[in-house]
């Protein structure tokens, strides 16, 4: 209790239909497509990883493009998300 959530969001895609859904994934919980009922299985981690410590959305105008790295780093951290060169 009082620990901060440390939801990480998956790709999920469902095996046979290939239907794919993006959702915040709770560790021991089965996830079905809403409409077809197949399970969905984890396929990819989705970033921003649940360790950046960025509070920004993920959109074009919260990003800047590292001169180093050339990533889409969050404008509210003073370093680059991915290589750490300062801003
Ligand atoms: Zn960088």
């Amino acid at each position: 209790m009082g620990s901060e959530s440390s939801q990480q969001v998956y790709r999920l895609r469902a095996a046979v239909s290939g239907r794919e859904s993006i959702v915040p994934v709770e560790e021991g919980v089965l996830y079905r497509d809403a409409e077809t009922g197949e399970e969905l299985v984890p396929v990819a981690r989705v970033l921003p990883l649940s360790r950046s410590v960025s509070s920004l959305p993920r959109t074009p105008e919260n990003l800047r493009v590292c001169r180093r790295c050339e990533q889409f780093t969050p404008r509210d951290l003073a370093v680059c998300e991915f290589c750490g060169l300062p801003a």
